[in-house]
């Protein structure tokens, strides 16, 4: 079967350092892909190029026949890829629904801002907002705007989640909501890479993982195999 998403050969420089070098990946429909590493390993650039945010210095990124890397951001959203960000970005003078609302006009199936709110509400219920649609989203708890980030990616009806540190920073009993929450989004049948350091989250969610170490892919496989590879060991441990 055709991968969903197959990056060839991709690399990304800032000035002299190289983020991203000859990078390849590919995710199948239906994988919850672990992207782990050192910080600095340059997985969120990957995500960035991903997402259009960045364009690659060389390389390929495919989406099943269509070719990414040389989209703009918003042509990449509606072909069906959103995500959330490490640093939250929530818009504090709109409402929770509002917030999340975004996420629907601007998604794969866009969508008029009476519907997009509309669309909005069951996704509250689904990540633990219900209720509060008319909230403002100023002074949000961390985990509540971790929520509205994720109903607001989910909005946008990706075929393609990308998330970002999603599970960092949550109580033990928030992760395992959130581990929760995001294994019923796998089973819905969303395709997921997840940046992620919380090992426990990956083991229990990940079909697959993809270990970078200075901007290189150098440990692919389960979750048991990759983080018992040598190499990651090594690269963890800053060898
Ligand atoms: P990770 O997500 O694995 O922590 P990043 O992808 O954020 O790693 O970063 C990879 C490397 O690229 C780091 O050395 C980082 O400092 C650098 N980097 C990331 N974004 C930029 C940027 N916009 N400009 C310059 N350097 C950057």
């Amino acid at each position: 079967m055709q991968p969903l998403l197959r990056i060839v050969g991709l690399h990304k420089s800032f000035g002299g350092l190289r983020a991203v070098e000859a990078m390849a990946a590919s995710v199948r429909q239906g994988d919850v892909l672990g992207l782990v590493g050192p910080n600095g390993s340059g997985k969120t650039t990957v995500l960035d190029l991903i997402t259009g945010a960045l364009k690659p210095d060389q390389g390929m990124i495919l989406f099943g026949d269509r070719r990414l890397d040389r989209l703009p951001p918003h042509a990449i959203t509606r072909l069906g890829i959103a995500r959330t960000f490490q640093l939250v970005r929530i818009m504090p003078s709109l409402t929770i629904a509002e917030n999340v609302a975004i996420g629907a006009m601007f998604g794969a199936d866009p969508c008029s801002p009476a519907e997009a709110l509309a669309r909005a509400l069951p996704l509250l219920s689904r990540v633990g907002l219900a209720g509060r649609a008319d909230h403002p989203a100023a002074r949000l708890t961390y985990i509540d705007q971790k929520r509205v980030e994720l109903a607001r990616a989910l909005a946008a009806r990706p075929r393609l989640l990308l998330l970002d540190e999603w599970l960092a920073g949550l109580n033990p009993s928030e992760l395992v909501q959130g581990i929760a929450l995001v294994r019923a989004l796998a089973e819905d049948g969303i395709t997921i890479v997840m940046v992620e350091h919380v090992m426990d989250a990956i083991r229990a969610l990940c079909t697959r993982v993809l270990v970078m170490n200075a901007g290189r892919a150098v440990a692919e496989g389960t979750p048991e195999q990759a983080l018992s590879d040598p190499a990651v060991i090594a690269a963890y441990l800053g060898e």
